[in-house]
This record gives structure tokens, C-alpha cells and sequence, in this order.
């Protein structure tokens, strides 16, 4: 497996790739790699010739000091997973490589980040768009691969590339859960025994409120009836239960032909996201 931590030696590589007419599947990353990101490395090996993955904790898109302080980091790990799995190439840059100057280009998608995500993190949708958008220049993937588990996200990704005529091909893989359905996800290394137990009420508030509209209920009584049951569970902090239209995220009053339920929630100090598509 080839290890690149600058840009100009990454880029030679990928060009040998495209000289031979491969193709190159991307998967970007922040590392303290789960069983939900190497399913994207997967769907990259099985679609691709050969496969990238970055490793790169954004500042950019942290608006919170802390969280991007302890946000783990497990470099030696990830590498040997990803050449475990055969991944052809990891690009794990410094912050100088990725900022050389400070950046300031700042990216609004409209409503599209003003509400859930982009309501509760200011400027995280903004550092998103703007190391996806490096990446993808640098890297000049055929297909990139990004995790349903964040659905906004994506929809952010898609309209970038729409708009910037980046001719990469996106492709959006189902979430990887634990046994209890807890989505995986690299902030749950944070969880105390007893939080991590607690966090698969995340999961429960889905199914609960997907049975709650099939039977008419409105989000308003649904929201309601999460929260109290949060609060019996005690330490879980309801930030937001949406109802939206998946194409474009305008909020539902009653499920439709393409709806996505999704939820964020602080359990104890970890802030967690999950969805669940109802089509
Ligand atoms: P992250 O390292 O958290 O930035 O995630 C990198 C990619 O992995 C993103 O496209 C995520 O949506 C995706 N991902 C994270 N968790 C999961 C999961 N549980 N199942 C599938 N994909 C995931």
C-alpha cells in the first residue's frame, strides 16, 4: 500500500493509474477507521481499478475547539486495516499540505445548510465543501464514495459537484450499524460503557418515530414523546428530529414519496447523528 502525505508524489501516482486507463475509486475520511468506512472501501474495490483512501482531520470544519481536539486519532491502526483490506493508496496530508494559507473561501449552500446540521454547527458545511472540493482536485477520482450516515452531507457533496462540474461520479453506501443499531461511527470511541449503551436510543427514536407517522401521529408529538423518553433515559440531549424531503431536504409534515427522518442528539459530551430513509 502506498502512503502519501504530500500532494505533488499522490498525484504522479494517480497519473501512472489514469495513463493506463484505471480508474480510480476515492473514499475521504477522517480516520479512526470503523466497519462503516471500510464498506465504502469495499464498494470502491468492487466498482474500481484502484483505491484511494484520505485520512484528514478537517479544522475547517470543526466550529467546536474541543470536538476537534478529541477527535480520535488512530493513524498506525487505520493503515494496517486499510492494508488489511487492500486499499492501493492512503493520502494522510499534514495541515501545512492542505493550508498552506489560511483559507478564506467560504462556501453557503443556501437552505440546504441552513437548518439540522448547518443550523447546530455554523461553518461546518462551509470547511466540508471547501477540503472535499481540494481533495477532489487533487485527487481527480472517477467515483467517490461518502457514508449515508451523513446524509446532509451528501446532498451538500452532490450540489457541489453539480455546480463546480467536478466530473466525479458520487455514489452514497447504506449505514453500518452495531448489533443494537447504533450507527457506527468514529465519536462513538468516546462513549463511556454506560453512554454507549445509552446512545442506541438514537436508533430506537427512529423506528419510533417512523411507526409514529405510519399511524398519522404528527412530528410535533413525536418530537415530544422522544424527548420524555430521553430524559427518562436521562444524559441524552434531543438537538433536532426532522421529517424532510430527501431530494432536497425541505421539511415534511407527513411522509411522502422520498423521506429521510434524522436525528441528532448530544449523549453526554458526544454529539451523534443518524437517519433512516422511509421509501
Ligand atoms: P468520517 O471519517 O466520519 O468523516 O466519515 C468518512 C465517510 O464514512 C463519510 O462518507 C461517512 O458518511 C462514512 N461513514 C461514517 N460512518 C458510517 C457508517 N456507520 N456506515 C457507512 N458509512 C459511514
Amino acid at each position: 500500500m502506498h502512503i502519501f502525505q504530500e500532494i505533488r508524489p499522490l498525484k504522479a501516482f494517480l497519473e501512472q493509474i489514469r495513463k493506463g486507463s484505471g480508474t480510480i475509486g476515492f473514499v475521504p475520511t477522517m480516520g479512526a477507521l470503523h466497519p462503516g468506512h471500510i464498506s465504502l472501501i469495499q464498494a470502491s474495490q468492487k466498482d474500481n481499478h484502484k483505491t484511494i483512501c484520505s485520512i484528514y482531520v478537517n479544522p475547517a470544519q470543526f466550529n467546536n475547539a474541543a470536538d476537534l481536539a478529541k477527535y480520535p486519532r488512530t493513524l498506525e491502526r487505520d493503515l494496517e486495516l486499510l492494508r488489511q483490506q487492500g486499499c492501493d493508496a492512503v493520502f494522510c496530508p499534514s495541515n501545512a499540505e492542505m493550508y498552506a494559507t489560511d483559507s478564506i473561501l467560504k462556501f453557503d449552500f443556501g437552505y440546504l445548510n441552513t437548518e439540522m446540521e448547518g443550523r447546530y454547527r455554523p461553518g461546518h458545511f462551509s470547511g466540508v465543501a471547501l477540503v472535499v472540493s481540494k481533495l477532489f482536485n487533487i485527487v481527480q477520482p472517477d467515483v467517490a464514495y461518502f457514508g449515508q450516515k451523513d446524509f446532509q452531507q451528501f446532498k451538500i457533496i452532490e450540489r457541489l459537484v453539480s455546480e463546480l462540474k467536478f466530473e466525479i461520479a458520487l455514489k452514497c453506501m447504506p449505514i453500518v450499524r452495531e448489533s443494537d443499531g447504533l450507527a457506527m461511527s468514529s465519536r462513538n470511541a468516546r462513549l463511556s460503557k454506560e453512554n454507549r449503551t445509552k446512545a442506541a436510543q438514537l436508533y430506537q427514536a427512529l423506528l419510533f418515530a417512523k411507526e409514529g407517522l405510519s399511524k398519522n401521529k404528527s412530528m410535533a408529538d413525536i418530537r415530544s414523546q422522544v424527548e420524555s423518553q430521553f430524559n427518562s433515559v436521562g444524559g441524552i440531549q434531543l438537538e433536532y428530529l426532522e421529517l424532510v424531503d430527501s431530494t432536497n431536504l425541505l421539511p415534511l409534515e407527513n411522509v411522502g414519496d422520498k423521506s429521510i427522518l434524522l436525528i441528532a442528539a448530544y449523549v453526554g459530551e458526544v454529539r451523534l447523528i443518524d437517519n433512516l430513509l422511509l421509501t
